[in-house]
């Protein structure tokens, strides 16, 4: 059985029993013979699909974002703009996808032409996490039946209930049978699926820890992987900057999601001119931040996806300050039932502490001073993740120094990082490898074959 728990009361939502060894037998049947017949099909048939998916979302938003504040916390109105966002995906996909696949021709040198022709190759296995239960799976699913590819799913455990809400709104939609399954086991039962002959690729979302693991069980059977991972993003902060907007972006940073979002900035690093005022100013923005009932209108940020993952920040904040880093205020515990944390911030990280080192997924910022901008560089790069990035400097030669020299696979200038349907999405070092989104994502497992022509 597989429980899942309302992070903001502690209660049982439901046990979803999980998939039989014949279950899963059944499902990567069905999977194999949809893929038979999507592989040849239509191209408008595909992009209708994925207009009828994202009517399908729209209808039913509500119930949708309802599900998801339920299993792992977030507020209603972010969980509404998830699900918004995935239909916007699928929309995108819809009208601009068919481009994607054209084929490119190259002239030969020695006379006749090459073409690349994009094809699809089979059921591709998404591993994928709770942070972004729709949005995270759906970056997998668009570009998935565009391609005429099949999907099947492992989403992550406490949040099956939107996990089955995904795969019935392919019913929703009129998909062929078996084009996108959810598959309702624990992680024990990757491995097997990944050695399946009739899976032809992995695609994981998730930590370090389950990267590793699936990358080598994937590697075993010289199988493809993309590994979307773990990120301790900079946020970087220059005298040139709109402090304001740095500041109220920084705070929207740290308790966008209750902390728990991969590509949001964990570390602000900022210019020793404009410390002090950056701090207080922070402070003051963090300290007012409601935390609360994420069902309520005005509440900026719920509980914790689990009590598991609240116990996780709160020793790491203890190991910090353990470490001599000072945390200023919040990464508390609060109300008696649910998973609630206070947003908080550390300061006085010594380079040796081993935090400086890792993830806080949860609403508590590390706030570091850099003397120059060789300074703010090498904290940036001082980590073994290279997920993405924001540096806020009006600055021209500032800007094409962030660019430049920090490793990362993405930098947002003067703005909030965010993921998008039309730009590429993905880290470098340790946060991963591959592309989601964009065409990239679209053909990452797709077969290019070149064609010899004469
Ligand atoms: P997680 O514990 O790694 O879980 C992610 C998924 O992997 C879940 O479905 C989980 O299943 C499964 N899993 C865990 N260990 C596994 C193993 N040994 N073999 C096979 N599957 C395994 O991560 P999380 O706590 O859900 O998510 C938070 C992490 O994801 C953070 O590090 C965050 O930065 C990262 N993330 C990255 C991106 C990105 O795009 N780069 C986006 C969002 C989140 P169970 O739930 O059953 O354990």
């Amino acid at each position: 059985m597989i429980e899942t728990r309302n992070p903001a009361t502690g209660q049982t939502l439901k046990e979803y029993e999980e998939l039989s060894p014949e279950g899963i037998e059944s499902k990567l049947a069905a999977a194999q013979s949809a893929y038979e017949a999507w592989r040849v099909s239509d191209i408008s048939e595909r992009t209708q699909i994925l207009s009828r998916l994202a009517d399908a979302y729209e209808a039913n938003k509500d119930a949708m974002a309802r599900q998801c504040t339920r299993e792992m916390g977030k507020t209603l109105s972010s969980a509404t703009a998830e699900v918004e966002k995935c239909a916007s995906l699928f929309r995108h996909l819809a009208k601009n996808g068919p481009p994607m696949l054209e084929p490119e021709t190259w002239e030969l040198d020695g006379g006749g032409t090459a073409e690349g022709r994009w094809l699809p190759q089979g059921v591709v296995l998404a591993i994928m996490p709770w942070n972004f239960p729709y949005w995270q799976a759906a970056r997998f699913l668009a570009p998935t039946i565009l391609a005429g590819n099949v999907g099947v799913l492992k989403h992550a455990s406490i949040v099956q209930g939107c996990a089955k809400l995904m795969e019935d709104m392919m019913g929703e939609a009129g998909a062929p049978e078996g084009l996108f399954q959810n598959l309702c086991i624990k992680s024990d039962a990757v491995e097997g699926i990944i050695a399946d002959d009739r899976i032809v690729a992995v695609t994981l979302t998730g930590s370090e820890g389950a990267g590793q693991a699936v990358a080598q069980q994937a590697g075993k059977q010289l199988k493809k992987v993309v590994l979307e991972l773990g990120g301790s993003d900079p946020f970087i902060v220059m005298p040139s900057a709109n402090l304001d907007e740095a500041v109220s972006q920084a705070v929207k940073a740290r308790i966008q999601n209750t902390g728990q979002s991969c590509i949001c900035g964990k570390r602000m690093i900022v210019h020793t001119d404009i410390y002090d005022e950056f701090l207080e100013r922070f402070s003051d923005a963090m300290k007012a931040v409601k935390a609360g009932d994420p069902m309520e209108e005005d509440t900026d940020m719920g509980p914790l996806s689990s009590f598991e993952q609240r116990d996780t920040v709160i020793q790491q904040l203890e190991e910090a300050t353990k470490h001599g880093a000072k945390l200023l205020f919040g990464g508390e515990a609060f109300g008696d039932d649910g998973a609630y944390i206070t947003a908080g911030i550390l300061t006085d990280v010594a380079p040796d502490n081993p935090v400086t080192q890792e993830e806080i997924f949860g609403p508590v910022a590390m706030l570091f001073r850099a003397d120059d901008i060789d300074d703010a560089i090498r904290i940036a790069n001082d980590i073994p993740f290279g997920l993405g990035s924001s540096v806020w400097t009006n600055d021209e030669g500032e800007k094409e120094r962030f660019i430049r020299d920090i490793e990362a696979g993405m930098t947002a200038v003067n703005q909030f990082l965010a993921s998008s349907p039309e730009a590429p999405f993905g880290g470098i070092k340790r946060s991963g490898h591959g592309r989601e989104l964009s065409r990239f994502g679209v053909h990452e497992f797709m077969n290019l074959k070149t064609v010899m022509l004469p």
